[in-house]
């Protein structure tokens, strides 16, 4: 399709994305195609296709399981009877399904109806699966972006949840307005597996916050605090959390760890405290004995001075 031969848009929003998708991406011609498909229409996927339909994008939907398909046709969306033929209805392509392999098995079949158009991949996997992912599609001349989202499906379409997109940095910009009616776009850049490795890292942390959150409450609730007071309080501290975090990653980035705010040994001496508190309430203890085995292992290695961000050395193998 040469770009004088594009539809013509039916809305604004699309007018907008295909006119940019074919002035920074002119290989990708067919990426001026109006309307957005999505494949994958479980919790995810149906939440991200409710969004485009609300944010009054043409959208055509697929599913596996056809009947999941069912509200959002009553609501407007277009049903694909194929695979190919979701494809064939838009030039952004948006694919949530389980995994990777399953994202393969569906659209290696069709990739010739691919070339050319943008494959948004917000499927979860790993770096290496999303890297492979950019390399198949840049093989078959498919535009390809991967994405992680950030919340759960009732938050999709709250511009306070970010969506984290990594791949090419034009055909972001070229889609930028249309994926972000699905939630703040934050552009981690032109490596494909950028997206996949934030979002381990930071579903590691949510759990890790998630097992301190949960350890305290324990405490506290033994003593008849209610977890939504405690809690009150502990979002509170989180912010000042996350001031020793952006001043410790200074600290990371320099590989320098001066001790000048509270050092490794204070607090060797202060999470005592919590230990005993919770041991003698009869609270499991293996969170924070994992703390100060990684606390001691500092101070063993003569790191005792140090702040906390030394620990980080403890992690690297
Ligand atoms: P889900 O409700 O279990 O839906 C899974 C979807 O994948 C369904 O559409 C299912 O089709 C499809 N599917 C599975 N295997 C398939 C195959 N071999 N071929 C074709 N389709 C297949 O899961 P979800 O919560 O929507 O999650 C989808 C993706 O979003 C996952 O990668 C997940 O990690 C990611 N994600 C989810 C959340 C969340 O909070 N739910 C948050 C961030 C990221 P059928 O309907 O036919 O079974």
């Amino acid at each position: 399709m040469s770009a004088q031969n594009v539809p013509a848009p039916d809305s604004g929003t699309r007018n907008t994305d295909a006119q940019h998708a074919v002035t920074q991406n002119p290989d990708a011609q067919h990426t001026a195609a109006p309307g957005i498909t999505v494949i994958g229409l479980g919790q995810m996927g149906s939440a991200l296709a409710d969004a485009f339909l609300t944010a009054g994008h043409r959208t055509t939907v697929w599913n596996r399981t056809p009947g999941k398909a069912d509200s959002l046709v009553a609501r407007g969306a277009v049903r694909a009877a194929s695979v190919a033929e979701a494809v064939e209805a838009s030039g952004l392509v948006v694919v949530c399904v389980l995994d990777y392999p399953a994202v393969r098995g569906l659209l290696a079949p069709v990739a010739g109806s691919l070339r050319g158009r943008v494959l948004v991949n917000l499927t979860s996997g790993s770096p290496e699966q999303a890297r492979a992912e950019a390399e198949w599609a840049a093989e078959h001349g498919v535009g390809y972006l991967d994405g992680a989202v950030m919340t759960t499906p009732p938050g999709v379409g709250d511009s306070a949840n970010m969506f984290l997109w990594s791949g090419s940095p034009e055909l972001l910009a070229a889609h930028r307005a249309t994926l972000a009616v699905l939630g703040d776009p934050v552009d981690l850049g032109p490596d494909a597996g950028l997206a996949s490795l934030y979002d381990a890292g930071l579903l590691g942390l949510m759990w890790s916050v998630f097992g301190g959150w949960l350890h305290a409450t324990a405490l506290a609730g033994a003593d008849g605090v209610p977890a939504r007071d405690f809690t009150a309080v502990a979002t509170r501290w989180l912010k000042t959390v996350s001031w020793f975090m952006t001043t410790y990653a200074e600290q990371i980035d320099e590989g320098k760890y001066p001790g000048d705010d509270a050092t490794i040994d204070v607090q060797v001496a202060t999470i005592g405290h919590l230990l005993h508190a919770a041991e003698a309430r009869g609270i499991d203890n293996r969170l924070p004995e994992l703390h100060l085995e990684l606390m001691r292992a500092a101070v063993a290695a003569g790191h005792g001075g140090d702040s906390y961000a030394r620990i980080i050395e403890n992690f690297r193998k």
